[in-house]
């Protein structure tokens, strides 16, 4: 038996030997870790098991399609006034991904610690990794698998909701004939593939598209064009009325133009905070690059948050763009 394979055995006997849970999205949630965490409250539900799921803020209104979507607490809003044994967290490259939902945790806690990003620190008790999953909901179905607990047609929505968007909608390069199968089976279950794409993928909103007028006004390419940068001020957010959410996918404008190897966008969260997010398209891996500035994430997709103005956040990242660049033989 392959270590995997014995982590996942050791998670389903988790979930099989205790009661009380509390299951962990990431900070700043995405439909990966938000489909994974519905998806495991579902099987303890299913389980006759309490659980309760938590994010540290709100959870985008796009993924309310999901069943059991209302249940998940936003502690910034709701204090839960107590703590948890048994913890399972979904999609949470590090500890500090959890954010202020680590003040749950009772001294004697014990995670399980479910996560596909290379740049994970094995921060739990038991750490159910394989970095070469295209998302943390394909372990989650592995975990259903290796549990042999029943997936249908709930479980397979949430599933299925975290391959479609950590794959881009089937089209980054982790999209493997394991995600295919899996993908398929998922749809035998009665999954709504068009349905999902919609809110998903192909809506924005309004104050996505205001965002986007301002970022591409300040559009910047560095480096004889293999950098594209994009800046989001305070202001520009709090002008337009957005929220986190409305940034998803700005970054790829700039990834995406061709010639281009890597895409950053820099988010001034909150006056002296940013948020930077980078895409690359084929050589350089950033990843490493988000680890160095005290973040994570994949070789194609990554973010870290900084502290300090935007042109200072600017600057060291595209230091570091530079150097990347020479050591994939871009920079010439
Ligand atoms: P984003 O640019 O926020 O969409 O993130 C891209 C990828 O990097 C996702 O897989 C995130 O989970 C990961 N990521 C983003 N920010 C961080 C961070 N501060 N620490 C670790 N991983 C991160
Ligand atoms: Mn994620
Ligand atoms: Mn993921």
């Amino acid at each position: 038996m392959s270590e995997y394979t014995a982590r996942l055995q050791d998670a389903a006997r988790f979930m099989r030997e205790h009661d009380d849970f509390l299951i962990i999205s990431h900070v700043s949630p995405d439909g990966d870790t938000t489909g994974s965490a519905l998806a495991v409250g579902l099987m303890l539900e299913q389980l006759g098991k309490r659980c309760t799921l938590v994010n540290e803020g709100e959870t985008p209104a796009k993924f309310g399609f999901m069943p059991g979507f209302e249940r998940i607490v936003n502690l910034r809003e709701q204090p839960l006034g107590r703590t948890f044994s048994c913890v399972i967290a979904v999609d949470a490259a590090d500890s500090k991904r959890i954010g202020e939902a680590a003040s749950l945790l009772a001294p004697d806690a014990r995670v399980v610690n479910i996560d596909h990003h290379p740049t994970n620190d094995r921060f739990g008790q038991v750490n159910v990794i394989r970095t070469d999953a295209a998302a943390t909901a394909e372990i989650i179905y592995e975990l259903a698998a290796a549990g042999q607990f029943p997936v249908d047609e709930s479980i397979a929505t949430c599933i299925y909701t975290g391959l479609l968007t950590d794959t881009g909608g089937f089209r980054y390069s982790n999209t493997t004939p394991r995600v295919m199968e899996i993908a398929a089976r998922l749809l035998a279950y009665g999954v709504k593939p068009g349905e999902i794409a919609e809110r998903c993928l192909e809506s924005i909103t309004l104050e996505h598209v205001h965002l986007l007028q301002r970022a591409l006004g300040a559009l910047k390419l560095h480096y004889r064009n293999r950098v594209a940068a994009l800046k989001v001020s305070h202001a520009d957010l709090t002008e337009t009325n957005a929220s986190p959410e409305d940034l998803s996918g700005l970054v790829n404008y700039g990834r995406n133009i061709e010639g281009v190897e890597v895409g950053v966008l820099l988010t001034e969260n909150a006056p002296g905070v940013v948020k930077v997010s980078l895409r690359s398209r084929s050589l350089v891996d950033v990843a490493e690059i988000a680890k160095s500035l005290g973040g994570g994430g994949h070789a194609r997709a990554a973010g870290c948050t900084l502290q300090g103005g935007l042109e200072q956040a600017e600057e060291l990242v595209l230091a570091k763009l530079g150097e990347a660049l020479a050591g994939v033989g871009l920079r010439d």
